[in-house]
């Protein structure tokens, strides 16, 4: 692992048995990711990805293998530790939101804050900034069920930039959302990773998307099938004159 490595996986297997079968969902799976970069990771339903991303992101333990973030293991910390790391460090957005409906826009991005015991005036400060920032100002008192599949992924994206992550994971966060309202989601979070240094790591069916990111890792039946800088690929193709 170099310095300016954020996320680093050596070998990571992961199995599920079902009965006498055993079902190998990711089968050795080695990169690193550097801090501050964004990453795709895309490949068809079922090859893997968001199983992935819950290893990374350390909702989920491996079979076998490592999962290094900044240098210390995941797979070998206890459940405090981690939920600690998880809370402190990682943000996570979900394809179906997970919005908490009972909680109004405003308490659902303090919730993760909130948690760990900073003043509720300061979180609240800090809630209606973020809400401000991915324009959602004067929605704060609505409830999920008040809100658009657009506005709801608003708010889980500030909910999950609250805690200002070192890296932030999205499971097809615009997979439920129509074209423009997922566009517009992907400028939220590019937007936040420049202004706050976000390390990204997105699964996306979107090729569009992924090319927006500074490298894609595709993956087939758990395994990478190829890991591919964007910048670099420009390159080659200004080279061969296609661009
Ligand atoms: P993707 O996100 O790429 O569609 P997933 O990571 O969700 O893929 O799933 C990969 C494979 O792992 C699928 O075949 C899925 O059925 C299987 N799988 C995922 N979670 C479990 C589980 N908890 N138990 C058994 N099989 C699982
Ligand atoms: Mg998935």
């Amino acid at each position: 692992m170099n310095n300016s490595s954020i996320l680093s996986l050596k070998k990571v297997t992961k199995s599920f048995t079902s009965g006498d079968r055993k079902l190998t969902v990711l089968n050795q799976i080695s990169f690193d990711i550097e801090e501050g970069t964004s990453c795709a990771i895309i490949g068809p339903s079922g090859s893997g990805k968001t199983t992935l991303l819950g290893l990374c992101a350390g909702l989920d333990r491996p079979t076998s293998g490592e999962v290094n973030l900044k240098g210390r293991s995941l797979s070998k910390m206890d459940e405090n530790a981690l939920s600690k790391v998880r809370n402190e460090q990682i943000g996570f957005v979900f394809q179906s939101f997970q919005l908490i409906s009972t909680l109004t826009a405003i308490e659902n991005v303090m919730v993760p804050v909130e948690l760990r015991g900073v003043p509720y005036r300061e979180v609240e400060k800090m809630a209606l900034s973020l809400l401000e920032q991915v324009g959602l100002g004067d929605r704060t008192d609505h409830y999920p069920n008040q809100l658009s599949g657009g506005e709801q992924q608003r708010v889980g994206i500030a909910r999950a930039f609250i805690h200002q992550p070192d890296i932030l994971f999205a499971d097809e966060p615009t997979g439920n959302l129509d074209g423009e309202t997922g566009e517009q989601i992907e400028e939220l979070l590019f937007d936040l990773n420049r202004r706050q240094g976000t390390t990204l790591v997105i699964v996306t069916h979107d090729r569009e998307l992924a090319e927006k990111c500074d490298r894609t890792i595709s993956l087939k039946k758990g395994e990478i099938v190829s890991d591919t800088a964007t910048a670099e690929q420009n390159t080659i193709n200004v080279e061969a004159g296609i661009a």
